[in-house]
């Protein structure tokens, strides 16, 4: 059994984000925050739909997603899953982890220069008309400006020591960050908010003997781009091996 993360880490732009914080703006507060739980659950849908499982599972208020209990499942095996009627031991722990997303320091120096009339996010303004009379019935909705960044990191467990399995969750983590760039995140996506890119920094692999204290036992490739790290995706699954 192979065990320890791999951990894939970038930097997020061009965020058109309905903004969550990290709590009030008083002291301490540090700008708008992408949630990872937002990133990771767009992530698990369009795997949902890349690998065509069925939306089997209804969830309450009318929502029906992926859930099965099969161990060699691409979706359930990543992102995890419940039992369900067939009971807790068939629970599927999830080997993702996504951090939340926050701004980056010059981002947030960046923007307390900017006038928008809020604190590091801007208001944006959209109106509908009666169809009929023609009245305006505008609205106002908080987001974060085009441009800025934010911290990303994610990380894989590695809790298999089948490689072909391996280098196939590597793959699709990272082809599916590319579908998220052709898509949206969160609100109004059809509206043209959340379109964002990754930059990556590093794409880097710790086995157990780098938690023991042989800090050297790291593989790391500075990619950029998703592409890039889809080819070194068969690389990083063998040093698992
Ligand atoms: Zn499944």
């Amino acid at each position: 059994m192979c065990d320890g993360p791999a951990y894939w880490c970038c930097r997020q732009y061009s965020g058109y984000w309905r903004a969550g914080r990290t709590g009030g703006k008083g002291p301490g507060y540090t700008g708008a925050y992408v949630p990872g739980s937002s990133l990771k659950g767009k992530m698990r849908s369009l795997l949902e739909r890349k690998t065509g499982v069925p939306f089997d599972r209804y969830g309450g208020n009318g929502v029906y997603r992926h859930e099965c209990t099969d161990r060699s499942c691409p979706v359930c095996r990543v992102y995890g899953a419940t039992g369900g009627r067939e009971g807790s031991d068939k629970n599927i722990p999830g080997r993702l982890i996504v951090r939340d997303m926050h701004m980056t320091p010059e981002s947030v120096e960046l923007l307390s220069r900017i006038e928008t009339g809020l604190q590091y996010t801007e208001w944006k303004f959209e109106n509908s008309l009666d169809r009929v009379t023609a009245a305006a019935n505008p609205r106002q909705l908080e987001r974060v400006p085009r441009g800025t960044k934010f911290n990303f990191e994610i990380l894989y467990t590695v809790e298999t020591d089948n490689i072909a399995e391996l280098e196939e969750d590597i793959t699709y983590l990272v082809q599916i960050l590319g579908l998220v760039e052709d898509d949206t995140l969160g609100g109004h996506g059809s509206r043209g908010y959340g379109k964002v890119l990754f930059h990556f920094t590093s794409f880097e692999g710790r086995s157990l003997a780098y938690y023991s204290g042989d800090k050297s036992a790291v593989l790391r490739f500075d990619v950029k781009t998703p592409e890039e790290c889809v080819a070194v995706a068969g690389q990083m699954a063998a040093f698992f091996g």
